[in-house]
């Protein structure tokens, strides 16, 4: 054979190989909940420039998407909900023609457009509408300043399509930068790189580059002001509102130092949170170098902390090695509540972790024996399949506790040396890509596991079998046993709530206690609150495990304070248990809805679209 047609062959291979090597990839597992067709053509970059407009309670702009075009595809399909699309430019401004396709109540419209295979840039220009799910518009009122509006966006699970024209899959990531133009007196804030102050003329730009999954865009418009908090971590709260929260959260640098030791650099340079309006309908969202947070965690004694180490863990599971499809949230989720009780355990003790592992536990027992009552098994599962449905019917505490206690799992059967080590190799190895189910499996198999602790975890039964198996920890916490024994008491009706020895009680005790109350009637119900004042804490955990209890013994005297609780807090974690338990009776539930009317317009979509349910 002539050696140079040899040479050629050694190339043609070569070449093939490459490309398919490229192909595999770039190659993401069907997404059911985006129409984009990202296999064929990808969103690789995005600018986008908008203006907040707090009279119409829009954005109105456009959005340049870079794509890569991997199988010289002619159209380019991307997700959108109630976006009215003005025109769409490709490369060098030619307008070009595009479709909006039928309407689904969940997943929005595709939306087509053609393009060339040459096609690089396609320009997006569009307005949102008033009613833009991921949106929240609050008026002065709905602040705790009072003065000025504000804007947040929520764009988890699939929402992120109604505020940008988008391939909303979260296996699809990119980098963007934007330029937002607002009211001069507000600062606008973005999941990028943030300024520290106002600009007189109101316009901000913003660069992220690091990629991101669509769900990790965010915006917030407000009246806010900043703080450090230790090298690369600060606060942005509303000014009457900031000093409270620097010293709630002054573990935060801590937290970042002890993550970096366990999981490995940083990979966002600053982390800083917002602490939002009390409308936010999440306790936390890892918005990548901000998150967005929740009022409710601001209890004057910083015994909610842990919310902040689990949104900071996000760093690593999720916004660094992010979940391919939301059947796979699981990997997100169960990683991310692990990681939090590390973080937690490295910087508060031994203790305290076994506190939260435990509340936890009582937490995925209950919300499993609710999926098995509504015959929901399959919900129970790590891995989901929700297709057709709306992801955020995966949200429960399956993808994150059972997820968790799977992972702690692990790490019995392997020693935490090995497993973390693990780890490391895990998130420096999979950074910034997607990660799927069955190949995290392998991941385990290949890199962690011999045949034998194989077996002994059963990794099929916790990930594809229902409930909890037989093999999962049992969570041992000496000072819930303290807590455990005055529950028996009064349960029993052997002491009353002043006999109870309540020294040293912190928020976890108090869960524990109020969740493990059972057989309550009125004079029991008379006699806690005169103790321990349950009806007026501000420690908004208490509140929610409090009022259940006041709901089903028809304990009146809590209703007041019950009702301004629910105008008050828009975070769904403790509407809908309230709202589902108002439901119940006629009564209460004619009570319940005439609060919800009040309360709806300052809920975010998130939170009233589960309440609509359940009151309807
Ligand atoms: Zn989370």
């Amino acid at each position: 054979m002539n050696k140079y047609f040899l040479f050629f062959l050694v190339l043609l291979f070569t070449f093939l190989g490459c490309t398919n090597n490229q192909k595999n990839d770039h190659f993401l597992n069907e997404d059911a909940h985006s129409y984009a067709n990202f296999n064929d053509v990808r969103i690789t970059h995005m600018n986008l420039s908008l203006t907040v407009d707090f009279q119409k309670n829009t954005l109105d702009g456009k959005v340049d998407v870079s794509v890569d075009n991997y199988t010289n595809a002619k159209q380019l399909i991307l997700d959108s909900k109630d976006l009215t699309i003005h025109k769409v430019l490709l490369d060098n401004g030619v307008e070009t023609s595009f479709t909006l396709g039928d309407i689904s109540e969940i997943f929005g419209q595709p939306l087509t457009i053609n393009i060339k295979p040459s096609t690089k840039v396609v320009s997006i220009y569009y307005t949102t509408s008033p009613d833009a799910e991921a949106l929240q518009w609050l008026t002065p009122e709905q602040t705790l300043g009072k003065e000025h509006p504000f804007l947040f966006s929520q764009s988890q699970a699939i929402l992120a399509r109604s505020w940008v024209p988008c391939q909303d899959g979260p296996g699809v990531k990119f980098t963007y930068e934007a330029t937002i133009k607002t009211d001069s007196n507000l600062i606008a804030l973005m999941s990028a790189e943030n300024g520290t102050s106002k600009n007189n003329d109101g316009v901000y730009t913003f660069k992220m580059d690091q990629p991101i999954s669509s769900y990790l865009l965010a915006l917030t418009v407000g009246d806010l002001a900043f703080a450090s908090t230790g090298r690369n971590s600060g606060v942005y709260a509303e000014p009457a509102m900031l000093e409270k929260s620097v010293w709630e959260l002054n573990a935060m640098q801590s937290m970042i130092d002890s993550a970096e030791q366990l999981y490995g650099p940083y990979a966002w340079e600053r982390y800083d949170v917002v602490i939002l309006p009390p409308s936010f309908p999440f306790g936390g969202m890892e918005n990548p170098r901000l998150t967005f947070a929740t009022p409710t965690i601001i209890a004057g004694d910083r015994s909610l902390v842990a919310l902040i180490a689990h949104e900071l863990a996000h760093s690593w599971s999720g916004n660094l090695v992010t979940n391919e499809t939301w059947n796979d949230f699981w990997l997100n989720e169960g990683f991310t509540v692990y990681f939090e009780q590390r973080i937690m355990e490295k910087i508060f003790g031994k203790p305290y972790e076994e506190m939260l592992t435990k509340l936890g536990m009582g937490e995925l027992e209950a919300t499993i024996d609710d999926l098995i009552k509504e015959g929901n098994s399959d919900d129970t599962h790590l891995y989901l399949n929700l297709d057709g449905r709306n992801p955020d019917d995966g949200l429960t505490d399956v993808a994150y506790e059972k997820g968790r206690f799977f992972l702690q799992k692990v790490e019995s059967v392997v020693g935490r040396q090995r497993f973390d080590s693990f780890l490391k190799n895990y998130f420096k190895a999979n950074k910034f890509k997607p990660m799927n189910t069955e190949r995290f499996i392998r991941n385990l198999n290949n890199h962690l596991l011999t045949p034998e602790e194989e077996q002994a975890i059963n990794i099929n039964a916790w990930v594809y079998g229902p409930g909890l198996p037989d093999n999962a920890l049992i969570p041992y916490s000496e000072e819930l046993d303290r807590v455990e024994s005055a529950i028996a008491q009064y349960n029993n009706n052997q002491i009353m709530a002043n006999k109870i020895d309540i020294s040293g009680y912190t928020t976890h005790h108090w869960l524990y206690f109020l969740r493990g109350l059972k057989n309550l009637d009125s004079i029991k119900m008379r006699d806690l609150d005169d103790n321990f004042k349950f009806t007026q804490t501000g420690n908004s955990e208490i509140a929610c495990d409090w009022f259940k209890h006041c709901i089903d013994n028809q304990y009146d005297v809590a209703f007041p304070a019950l009702s301004d609780f629910l105008i008050r807090v828009g975070r769904r974690k403790f509407l809908t248990p309230l709202y589902t338990r108002l439901a119940k009776t006629p009564q209460n539930k004619a009570w319940g809805k005439e609060v919800y009317q009040t309360a709806r317009k300052g809920y975010h979509s998130v939170s009233y679209h589960s309440i609509d349910e359940v009151l309807k």
